[in-house]
């Protein structure tokens, strides 16, 4: 069955880690906006450009951009059976945006997972924070470092050196925390009364601990 879920969580709550997980468990797309606004920047293009001011800073994009990008990306073949949406939406007007697509296509959402992390533990994490710019695996210096030092695991990466995001420093971090409640936040309580939220929590769960909890909320919504 198509099922359609939308992660929610602040700056470095776990949420491309677990929407990873999810869409291999369940065979959906994992489709996460920082990083397909990432590749616009690496490809240097004319909107990268643009995105890369707003992402250096720990700003949002403007919402009209944003969902111009995840429309045409929501359009794409393997979206029809089912995705986690990881980064989107993040203010009201992409949530009644995300709203609309999905009625056009007589479509809904199944559901809002929240993932709960305190900020002060957040800021530790993310300047902790390694990625691999290959396969896209997230490592953390202290709670999941590489088996060799700045190099990633995975065989078909080839040993590719893991790189430190330019907005993962600890004043962009805050930043972007700020942001986040202002704007991203008041989006959980839209989605409790449309009585799709389900919150999993907190800073001290191990990600497996996560995963299976995310799993549980999941079986018990009889969606998968
Ligand atoms: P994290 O995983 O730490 O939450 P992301 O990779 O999801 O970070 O996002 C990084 C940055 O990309 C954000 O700080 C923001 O600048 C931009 N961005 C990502 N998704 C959106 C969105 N839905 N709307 C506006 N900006 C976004």
């Amino acid at each position: 069955m198509a099922c359609r879920i939308v992660i929610l969580g602040g700056p470095g709550a776990g949420k491309g880690t677990q929407a990873r997980r999810l869409a291999k468990a369940f065979g959906m797309a994992h489709i996460s906006t920082g990083d397909i606004f990432r590749s616009h920047v690496d490809n240097k293009t004319e909107v990268g450009r643009k995105i890369e001011e707003y992402m250096k800073s720990g700003k949002l994009l403007p919402d009209g951009l944003a969902c111009g990008i995840v429309a045409r990306r929501l359009a794409e073949a393997d979206c029809r059976d089912g995705y986690v949406l990881d980064g989107f939406p993040r203010s009201i007007p992409q949530a009644r945006e995300l709203e609309r697509l999905l009625a056009e296509r007589g479509e809904a959402l199944d559901l809002a997972l929240n993932l709960d992390v305190t900020d002060d533990e957040i800021v530790e994490r993310v300047a902790d924070r390694w990625t691999c710019p290959v396969c896209g695996r997230i490592y953390n210096v202290k709670s999941k470092p590489p088996a060799r030092k700045g190099l990633c695991d995975r065989i078909e990466c080839a040993g590719a050196a893991l790189i430190h995001r330019d907005d993962d420093t600890e004043d962009v971090i805050r930043r972007r925390l700020e942001v986040y409640h202002q704007t991203t936040e008041p989006i959980i309580a839209f989605y409790r009364e449309k009585e799709l939220l389900d919150t999993v929590g907190g800073a001290d769960l191990s990600a497996d601990e996560v995963t299976r909890r995310i799993e549980a909320v999941l079986r018990a919504r009889k969606k998968l």
